[in-house]
């Protein structure tokens, strides 16, 4: 039997280790995807389109939130970024269960519009050690960074959101953690 899918909520601050637990998740499990968002932010060196981000102008985007496109939309640092609706809902009816890497006010956008998904705040073990990465990480400017910090001392105010709360301080503990989140999670939508 196809059962709908299963929508997984992932949301860290900058430097929190998210992508990395996120692609050894996906390595794992075979029935769990991506959701691939849209930004208005430019590309960072590496970064493929269509691959890490789908990279548009800011006037696509505005198109697309008067055309009702995304699932949910947010200004994050000063850019665009958002979820398209279409894939989403195609992606849920195929029975694939799908993550979405979403800042926390995308993450109420779909808590509040009683859309079911399990979700995740990824955490540094601390501030002062998340800062040092951001810097160590070397791709953004100083005042991005403390833009960025600005911004995650905001989004760890609100973890409470979050059913899940995993702490980045050992990699592979952090990933054992989460591995075991989706284990659960997703058998647990099996024998529904
Ligand atoms: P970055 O520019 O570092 O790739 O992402 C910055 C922030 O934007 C991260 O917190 C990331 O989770 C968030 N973000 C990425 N895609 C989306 C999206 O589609 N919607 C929302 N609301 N936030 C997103």
């Amino acid at each position: 039997m196809n059962h709908p899918g299963k929508l997984f909520i992932i949301s860290a601050p900058s430097g929190a280790g998210k992508s990395t637990l996120i692609r050894q998740v996906l390595k794992r499990f075979d029935t769990l995807s991506y959701s691939i968002s849209h930004t208005t932010r430019s590309p960072r060196k590496n970064e493929v389109n269509g691959q890490d981000y789908f990279f548009i102008t800011a006037q696509e985007f505005e198109e697309k939130i008067d055309q009702g496109d995304w699932l949910e939309w947010a200004k994050v640092h000063d850019h665009y970024y958002g979820t398209s609706k279409a894939f989403v809902n195609e992606s849920l009816e195929k029975g694939q269960n799908l993550i979405l890497d979403i800042d926390v006010q995308g993450a109420k956008q779909i808590l509040d519009a009683g859309i079911k998904a399990v979700t995740i705040f990824i955490m540094a073990p601390s501030f002062d050690i998340l800062a040092q990465r951001l810097k160590d990480r070397g791709t953004d400017t100083r005042a991005v960074i403390e833009k960025r910090l600005e911004n995650a001392r905001r989004e760890i105010e609100q973890k409470e959101l979050y059913q899940y709360c995993v702490v980045n301080d050992d990699l592979d503990e952090a990933i054992a953690s989460m591995c075991r989140i989706f284990e659960n999670e997703i058998l647990n939508k099996e024998s529904q």
